[in-house]
């Protein structure tokens, strides 16, 4: 499901408060991550059962005022390339403004389908004022309030319509996607692997039009490599090119198998890596961390544990994530990436015998029962993992509703104690028997 919808438009018309409403009601549902940051700009919506990304081009807005009109302009085009949809925001107490016109005009060039969507439509005194914005020559209009949702529900029912239905899978070849903010050397280590050998993938059916493909084939390693750091030359405003990054890595993430997110050692650990770790999760993907420019770091005999640790602690609580350390200009580790993004794959693939798994996780519930609940004591017979791609696990049992996240929790734990499921999200169910 790569479909992005792109939410453009100049300041103060309400294009954050539109994301929010079409995020947090699926965040409801869905997020259950706690202390999430909430300065992300791109999120995951729902509607009538589709799940699809939303991205807030206001949370990439340039401060300078110099260049806040061109790196609006160049979002729109943006948005245009990759987005499968774009709402177009507009606010009704302000009518048509200049910005409006031009932003128009950009949207009017693009193949892409267009909303434009009148905000703070908030009374029906407004929803005549609104019809002057069939002068953008956009087509159809949507008022809506996003301070109160209303509105929102038709506008939705139509962008679902634009989307992309799932891609058949054609390409049997494990799929491993660099990810990572700008500068800390994907391009690099992927020149690295790939050499002057590099060979472009034309697009393969089941694959977005335009990421690039990269058909690797050495040293007993075959794979798809998705490249996201060919978006440079693309951006003529510096704050743009986190815009880009963004678009293009929800689209590799989708597709891949194993993400391996690489980080600047320098830099550390940040917002938006770790926003990449909650999408990996929530799409069940492998992930693992490449700390890059390893040689730029003083060490000593700790500093690899030192950063293991600090790492840990930002990623909580999915903490069981291969961590290798390079350094892409004096090629360390570079294979034993290779080496561990196919670990992961392995471990996302695992199928873990019915036997093995009772045998082994029978005794460690009965030494440590779920606790009990009002007087009622939950019994686990039974566990077996079910089909997918992605390792998920269902525990029979009299009571599963009386099993908490802590219990849950332990019992991933051990799970991942005694089998090996490194970078990749487990998933436990409790049913009655
Ligand atoms: P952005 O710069 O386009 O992201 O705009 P914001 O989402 O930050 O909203 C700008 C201002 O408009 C804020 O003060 C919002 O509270 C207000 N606003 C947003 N949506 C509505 C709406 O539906 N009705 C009204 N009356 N105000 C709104
Ligand atoms: P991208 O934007 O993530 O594709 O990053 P690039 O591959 O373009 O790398 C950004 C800069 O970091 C370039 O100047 C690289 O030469 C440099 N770089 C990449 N890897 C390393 C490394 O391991 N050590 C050092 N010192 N520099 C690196």
């Amino acid at each position: 499901m790569s479909n992005i919808v792109a939410i453009v438009g100049r300041p103060n018309v309400g294009k954050s408060t539109l994301y929010n409403r079409l995020t947090e009601s699926r965040k409801a549902i869905v997020d259950d991550f706690s202390g999430v940051t909430r300065d992300r700009h791109y999120g995951i919506a729902e509607w009538v059962g589709r799940s699809f990304n939303v991205i807030d081009t206001g949370g990439y807005v340039a401060n300078s005022e110099d260049v806040f009109e061109a790196a609006i302009r160049e979002q729109v085009v943006i948005a245009i390339e990759e987005a499968t949809c774009i709402l177009f925001v507009v606010d009704v107490t302000t009518g048509i403004t200049d910005l409006d016109d031009e932003i128009a005009s950009i949207l009017r060039k693009g193949k892409k389908p267009v909303f434009v969507v009148v905000n703070k439509v908030d009374n029906n005194a407004q929803q005549s004022d609104a019809t002057e914005f069939y002068a953008l020559g956009l087509g159809d209009i949507y008022n809506i309030s996003s301070m109160t949702g209303s509105g929102t529900g038709e506008l939705l029912d139509e962008v679902i319509k634009t989307f992309d239905d799932e891609p058949a899978e054609e390409n049997t070849l494990p799929k491993y996607a660099i990810v990572g903010r700008p500068n800390v050397g994907k391009s690099s280590i992927i020149n690295a692997l790939i050499g002057h050998e590099r060979n472009i993938v034309t697009p393969i059916a089941g694959t977005t039009r335009d990421s690039i493909h990269i058909h690797y084939n050495r040293y007993g390693h075959e794979f798809m490599l998705i490249d996201t750091a060919g978006m440079r030359k693309k951006t003529k405003v510096k704050e743009n090119i986190e815009f880009y990054s963004v678009m293009r890595t929800i689209k590799a993430l989708e597709e891949a198998d194993v993400i391996v997110l690489m980080v600047d050692a320098q830099e550390g650990i940040e917002s938006q890596d770790i926003n990449i770790f909650h999408l990996a999760e929530k799409n069940k993907k492998g992930i693992m961390v490449v700390i890059n420019k390893w040689d730029l770091i003083e060490k000593n005999t700790k500093t690899t544990k030192v950063f293991e640790e600090m790492i840990h602690e930002k990623i909580a609580p999915f903490v069981d994530v291969p961590i290798v350390f390079t350094s892409v200009t004096e090629k360390q580790r570079l294979l034993k990436v290779l080496e561990t993004a196919d670990m992961v794959y392995k471990n996302r693939a695992k199928k873990i015998p019915t036997s093995k798994l009772n045998d082994v996780m029978l005794p460690i519930i009965e030494n440590y029962p779920p606790p009990a609940l009002k007087g009622k004591h939950v019994k686990i017979k039974y566990v077996t993992q079910i089909a997918g791609t992605s390792p998920m696990f269902a525990f029979f049992c009299n009571l599963p509703q009386y099993i908490k996240e802590p219990y849950k929790r332990f019992i991933e734990n051990k799970l991942r104690d005694n089998f090996d499921f490194a970078g990749v999200p487990i998933q436990i169910f409790f049913r009655q028997k």
